[in-house]
């Protein structure tokens, strides 16, 4: 369980009560009882499906998957019964909450995103539905992408990127980039107007319809509108262009210029050593990842997902007036070490304390918006670029020059994808290659190749298209958070034992309770902008 301080403590008992005085529904009590059973349900068989256990309390899959489709349809019949008039405030929201939930993320028929059941091959078919279409086009990251084929051996496509930053002769990585190309056809043929990627953009944008994209969700949580995210991105990365010193790139070189630190601490960085690193920075931050039982799955094998992620087990509660801790999991592939990889399970363990730490009523306990979530994840992964984390918890450092610009190569990277699909989801019938290649090669300085879908080597590009701004954007906000807590609390690039009681506290404990941009307004106490990220860009410009 968390450390939570005496305010966390009292506000924990006023939100598990219904807060100040105001008593729930029991019909909304009731129905979030078995909310809370449908969610763990959900994130049991998850569970099993990921291959971290077959067999959960005694029962397997498919006793699961009768407890699910049970309480889905409990939960279904009792939430259409409520009417939200004469209920309070928080009683309303919890409600809107959970019908959201039900509508989104917990189908009638239990379904996956990380295990989708469709194949590759599926993606040529001209007639899929959305999540069908978006289903096969990720099981060609995890059949093809997982599988590249490199001087007579297989690697998966986050140990290439890994390789890439890595291999000093230019002819290697030049065929470990255009080792690729199998995932790249896969996913957008030769770029004509019916590639599996070109049908699928306009079922995303109809599919929007008005509620909005991913892109809108994003502006929302931080209060702004999409025309002006848009807009932030292309100011990000032309105060890169202007600092980054302009030499063009071919992209194969782009990971290797941006990879001297990782190849200076290569040594230090062994796969092995990455969970014991996470546990020590971690616990010089006041969360121990032990005591918090997250449980880990980091072995590469066939068939595993093709992303790291975290996700639930099961989700805090109240269980006879105490409180059951949450149960959280993380997935990821680690078969070769880095600095870049360990960055990834440092923010995947950022997710993993972010969820342990909320602790508030069955309808709220989630993370409230993809955008505050990743980038809350890169407040603590960040500093793994900073020379005094390195020295720390590595036994040295690269030299900083080389750090920032091996994070801002790859947060610019990330910030160019955002503005793709920001761009592309406006226009579907666009062109990707040739929209890649202009932001690619105007703000990266990276060397055209429209011939080529390289922009195709992240799988959340196809599994949730428009999902990319999360990182894109979020690192305006990972940036500006970042910022706010060392004005606050001091440094804490080399741990800091107030950073999680404060940050739950202030940040995290609410969950879906609070609307996130009234919150981030008031923990920054001011709205998000994009000036801590522009600042630290310029920490790469030559010295005037
Ligand atoms: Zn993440």
């Amino acid at each position: 369980m968390p450390k939570t301080t005496c305010l966390l403590a009292v506000v924990l008992a006023l939100s598990l009560s219904g807060r100040a005085g105001q008593t729930s529904s029991p019909a909304v009590t009731e129905a979030e009882a078995i909310y809370a059973d449908l969610a763990d349900s959900y994130g049991v068989i998850s569970t099993i499906d990921s291959g971290l256990f077959s067999t959960y309390q005694g029962k397997d899959r498919v006793a699961w998957e009768r407890v699910y489709n049970q309480k889905r349809k409990q939960a279904a019949d009792k939430l259409s019964k409520i009417s939200v008039s004469g209920l309070s405030a928080l009683d309303a929201r919890a409600l809107e909450v959970m019908n959201r939930h039900l509508r989104n993320d917990f189908p009638e028929q239990f379904r996956d995103e990380n295990a989708p059941p469709e194949h590759c091959q599926d993606a040529q078919r001209q007639n899929l539905s959305m999540t069908s279409l978006e289903g096969a086009l990720s099981a060609c990251f995890t059949e093809l992408g997982n599988n590249l084929e490199f001087e007579g051996k297989h690697v998966t496509r986050v140990s290439a990127l890994g390789m890439l930053e890595e291999i000093s002769e230019e002819p290697r990585r030049k065929k470990l980039f255009y080792a690729f190309t199998p995932l790249w056809d896969a996913v957008n043929g030769k770029d004509g107007a019916a590639s599996p990627y070109r049908r699928l953009l306009p079922l995303v944008v109809s599919a929007a319809g008005g509620h909005g994209t991913s892109i809108d969700s994003a502006a929302r949580t931080i209060g702004v509108s999409s025309r002006e995210v848009e807009s932030w991105l292309e100011q990000i990365l032309d105060a890169w262009r202007q600092v980054d010193g302009g030499e063009m790139v071919e992209p194969w070189n782009y990971f290797y210029r941006g990879g001297e630190a990782t190849r200076a601490l290569s040594a230090v960085t062994p796969k092995d050593s990455f969970v014991s690193v996470n546990q020590r920075y971690y616990r010089d931050l006041g969360a121990d990842l032990q005591q918090l039982g997250v449980l880990y799955d980091l072995e590469a094998r066939p068939g595993k997902a093709p992303l790291a992620y975290t996700d639930y087990v099961t989700r805090g509660r109240l269980v006879d007036g105490k409180w059951r801790p949450t149960v959280v999991r993380i997935s990821g592939s680690y078969a070769t070490g880095g600095l870049g990889l360990l960055n990834e399970l440092v923010h995947e363990n950022g997710h993993a304390v972010h969820m342990m730490a909320i602790h508030v009523r069955p309808a709220f306990m989630d993370v409230s918006a993809a955008l505050f979530d990743e980038a809350f994840a890169d407040v603590p992964a960040w500093n793994t670029y900073e020379p005094a984390w390195q020295r720390k918890y590595l036994g040295q450092a690269a030299p900083e020059a080389a750090s920032l610009r091996g994070l801002l190569s790859s947060v610019m990277l990330d910030v160019a994808w955002a503005l793709f699909e920001c761009r592309i989801l406006h226009t579907p019938t666009a062109d990707p290659n040739a929209m890649w290649t202009d932001i690619t090669s105007r703000y990266l300085h990276i060397v055209q190749h429209p011939e080529i879908s390289w922009w195709a080597i992240r799988g959340q590009l196809v599994q949730m298209p428009g999902y990319m701004v999360n990182y894109g954007l979020g690192s305006v906000l990972t940036a500006d958070l970042r910022q706010h807590t060392r004005e606050e609390l001091g440094p804490f690039e080399a741990g800091n034992p107030q950073w999680y009681s404060w940050t739950g506290d202030h940040l995290l404990h609410f969950g879906e309770e609070m609307d996130t941009a009234a919150l981030l307004k008031q923990f920054l106490g001011r709205p998000v902008s994009p000036q801590a990220l522009l600042d630290q860009i310029q920490r790469i410009a030559p010295r005037k």
